[in-house]
Parts: C-alpha cells; structure tokens; sequence
C-alpha cells in the first residue's frame, strides 16, 4: 500500500509539529515525560510515512532493519541502570550521527553511478524504477544528480555525522570505563588539526564535482579519524561540553541529509535537536568557563595536567548521630547532590531527611552544580524523581551567595563539582571551571564511601578543611542512618 504524497507531508507536518511541541514540554520536568512521549509519536508517524513514500525501495529490509533496532533499543532501555543512562545517551546520539553519515555516503556513491550512467560507462538498471525517474518523453530514466547545493549539504552533513559518530562511541568507551578518561601523545593538537584539514579539502574536491568511490572513501575515514582524535585527550571536566557538541552536531548532520532527501520531518527533527543542542554546548561550556570557540577549535584539555598544589590537613569522620544532631539544630542547610548520589539511588532517604529538617522549622535547600552526575540535568532528574518541590532546588549562581549564610552543607556523592583546587590550581584538570562555594559555609558534611576521587580523578583540598567532617558509607544508607538518628532525636 502506497499513501499520496499530499497525505506523506501532512504526516511530516504533524510529525514536525509533536517534535517541537514535545521539545517545549521536555523543558520543564512536570512535563517532561508527556515531552517525550509526543516526540516519540511524530516520529513513529514519521517512520511510517517514509514507509509508505511511493518510490521506496528495499520495504522488507528497511523494516527488518526497524524491528531489530526497537527490539535492541527496548532491550536495552529497560534493563539500564540510571546509573549508565549518560553512556547510553552518548551511544543512541552517535548511532543518529551515523545513521545521518550513513544518509551521505549512499548519495554520495549514488552520485558517482548517476554520473557513470550519463557517461554510459554504467546501465541504469541498478536503480529503482519510480514513476519520478521515469522520463513519457524519452522513454527512458531521466538521472538527476545532486543539486551543487544539495551536494555540499550531503558532504556537510557525512563529515558532521561522522565526527559525532565516532566521538561518541569514544565519549561512550570513557563513560562506561572501557578507556582511559585523557588519552594524550606529544604533538596531538598538530594532528588533529592535519585530520580535519584533509577531510575538509577532500570534502570541498567532493563539493567542486571530483566526486570518485576512492575520494568518498578516504574522506569517511578522515573524518571518523578526526571524531577519534577529538575525543580522546578530553577528560576531566570537559566531557559535559564534547557530549552536548556532538548532540548539536548530530541533529545538523540529519537536518542537512533531510535537505538531500528532501525529507521535511528530518529537516525540521534535525534543525530541532541542533539548536536544542547548541544552547544545551553553550550552557555547559559556560558552566566550564570555557567560550565555545575555545571548544570548537580544539583547546579541550589544554593546559590540564596533575595537580601540583600538595594539600594540608587530614580528612576527619563524623558519625551519623553528630551529623544529625548539627543539622536538626542548624537554622539553614544546603544538600549539595552529586554523581554518588546516582550511584547509590540516595535521593529518596535524601528527600526523607530533608523532609524531617523542614518539619523543625530548618531551612532546607538543594544546589544544582550544572554538571553534577554525568549528564545534563542529573541531579535535577533524580531530585524530581524523588518529589523534591523545584522551589527548592536552586542553581549555582544563585545558591554561591548563600553559603556564608549557610550552618551547613550536606555534600552526598558530589566531588569535582565543590573542589576549591578549580579555583586554586592551574594545572589541576578542572582549572577554571566554576564550583559551588561549599566551603563557605559554617560546617560541611560530606557523605561518601571512602577516598575514591571523582571523574576528573584528582584529590579534593575541600575534605581536609578544616570545617569539613567526613561521613563514610554509602549515599543511601548514610541517608537512612540520618534519617533514624533524626527520629530517634524527635523522640
Ligand atoms: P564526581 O564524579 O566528581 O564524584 C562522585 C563521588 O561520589 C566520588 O568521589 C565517590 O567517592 C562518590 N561515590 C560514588 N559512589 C558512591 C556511593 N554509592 N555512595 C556515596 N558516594 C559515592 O561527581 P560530581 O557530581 O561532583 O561531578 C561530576 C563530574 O562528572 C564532573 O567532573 C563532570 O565534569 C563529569 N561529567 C559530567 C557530565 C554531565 O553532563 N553532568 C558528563 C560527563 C562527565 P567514593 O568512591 O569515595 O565513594
């Protein structure tokens, strides 16, 4: 069964439609899962359209390819672990990268054969016969190959989604442990820079019309090569800020192949999820305190070495009654959530304790550093998972000020994002970038397991403060314990 195509754009029209109305939803959380759930319905809406487009070839293996990969997604989107949520968001980013990439090598080669068919080095039956291709006047099919314009989109676009490609299965590896977090060689920016020239000069002689199989070819691994490369030196701080590029990077790479395609729904899903992406990169870059041209051309990790500052002081325990007892008397306490608290699915018992502290009267608050966790929003996710009301919860630039006037901070799980070393020391890996003020406050309390450091790998100078005392054990069960010693002391 074949649609008209009048009924295909309307499909593309409303399929466009729920992408960006869903987007709007997703940016808040009280809306966020009906946000996906509309987005997911233009694209099914989407997908079948295509199905259904009148010169579509290879039906059944399109569709196979379709049922394995929901099946694989499904799967696999079941069983994740929250915890590996960020790795996972890495990886379906760069399978849309791929599959934009994928888009442009086959037009690319269709190119080539359009052109060996007008030279009549080659027949065209190898094509797909469609009612478009097929010329009454000539009797014959009438090759068009690509506009110049849609040919340098379709070169734009292959390069793009190979880079994102590639670096995201590499920003993937790191995430999942697989890979060193900064994997340097001497002389690593000089190569870079070689790689992405050459695939920009191959791609321009693409562009200019040299359009051959052995150029296409060495442009795709140039340009894989360069997404490699890229990827590899960035450790430490920086990875929030190459995950959300190469979320930009992959919708424009779709936008630019459903320009070739002539694909309204990819234009408008891609042009969406890139400028949603651009905005997520200039966030996090200026939650790094880095300019995006700094990250654009090639300065990740600059500069970023091993700590050299030696810090003074021991790390001095707390039990969790004492802890309780400084809290249950404080007049404001600010929860300070990181990656631990992921770990440990804390944010329930989190949410109990503060819960209790309220119910005496304490000030209670929840600081969001904007790259706690290990993927944008984390901390904001769990928080709301666990009914924390958003008045609470409240952003760095906001929250800083208020930690002089702060009894205490309850640091659960966080550790990069609250190292004073970033202010401290230029060659700590996490120089610069910005962190929320905690040793500012009266006493700090910080629950983690032991002495493990964070992504970035480097000692915290904040754990041997002098006003800081350390509350070992698991986020959840360190929770739990504050939670009974509180109860205990309400009688
Ligand atoms: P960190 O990764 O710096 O630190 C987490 C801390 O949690 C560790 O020191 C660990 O110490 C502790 N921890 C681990 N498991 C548990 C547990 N079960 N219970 C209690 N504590 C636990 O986290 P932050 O949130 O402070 O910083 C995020 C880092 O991740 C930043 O460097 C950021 O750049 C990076 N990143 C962020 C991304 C994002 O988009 N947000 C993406 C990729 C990276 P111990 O082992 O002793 O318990």
């Amino acid at each position: 069964m074949v649609w008209p195509l009048t009924l295909i754009d309307a499909c593309y029209f409303l399929a466009a439609l729920l992408f960006i109305l869903g987007l709007k939803r997703m940016s808040s959380p009280r809306t966020a899962r009906v946000g996906i759930v509309w987005a997911g319905v233009g694209m099914v809406l989407a997908v079948v359209a295509t199905l259904l487009l009148p010169d579509m070839a290879h039906r059944e293996l399109i569709i196979a390819a379709v049922l394995i990969g929901v099946a694989a997604a499904w799967w696999t989107g079941r069983r994740v672990a929250m915890t590996a949520m960020p790795q996972m968001v890495a990886l379906y980013n760069g399978m849309g990268g791929g599959a934009a990439a994928a888009i442009g090598a086959c037009e690319l080669i269709g190119h080539v054969q359009d052109f060996a068919v007008l030279r009549g080095v080659a027949a065209p039956a190898t094509y797909p016969l469609t009612p478009e291709s097929w010329s009454p006047l000539h009797g014959m099919i009438a090759i068009v190959p690509l506009s110049p314009v849609a040919l340098a989109l379709g070169v734009l676009g292959a390069l793009i989604g190979s880079v994102s490609f590639s670096g995201s299965l590499i920003a993937f590896a790191k995430l999942q442990g697989w890979l060193d977090r900064r994997f340097v060689f001497p002389g690593q920016r000089a190569v870079n820079m070689l790689v992405l020239a050459g695939a920009v000069a191959i791609g321009a002689m693409l562009v200019a019309g040299h359009v051959t199989l052995a150029l296409i070819g060495v442009f795709f691994a140039l340009a894989l090569l360069f997404g490699v490369l890229m990827t590899l030196p960035i450790g430490g701080a920086d990875m929030p800020v190459v995950i959300s590029l190469y979320n930009a990077f992959t919708g424009l790479a779709v936008a630019f192949e459903g320009y070739v395609l002539h694909n309204e729904a990819m234009i408008i899903a891609g042009m969406v999820v890139g400028a949603a992406g651009t905005l997520l990169t200039q966030l996090m870059a200026k939650a790094m305190n880095r300019s995006i041209g700094n990250v654009l051309f090639g300065s990740f990790g600059a500069g970023a070495g091993t700590a050299t500052q030696a810090i003074a002081g021991s790390q001095k325990p707390i039990e969790a009654a004492d802890a309780a007892v400084m809290m249950a008397y404080a007049e404001r306490v600010v929860v300070v959530p990181g990656y631990g608290m992921a770990v440990a699915q804390a944010q329930h018992k989190v949410w109990e304790f503060a819960q209790l502290l309220i119910a005496r009267g304490v000030k209670v608050k929840f600081a969001i550093h904007p790259v706690a966790g290990r993927m944008p929003g984390h901390m904001n996710v769990l928080l709301a998972e666990a009914g924390v009301p958003y008045d609470l919860i409240v952003d760095m630039e906001d929250i800083n000020p208020e930690f002089p006037v702060t009894d205490v901070a309850l640091v659960i799980g966080a550790n990069d994002v609250v190292n004073p070393v970033a202010k401290t020391d230029p060659a700590s890996p996490i120089y610069g970038m910005p962190i929320l003020d905690v040793a500012d406050a009266r006493h700090v309390i910080v629950v983690k397991r032991g002495k493990g450091t964070g992504f970035a790998g480097i000692e915290n100078a904040l754990f041997y403060a002098d006003n800081a005392r350390m509350l070992y054990g698991d986020g959840q069960a360190a929770a739990a314990q504050l939670v009974s010693e509180l109860k205990t002391l309400d009688g």
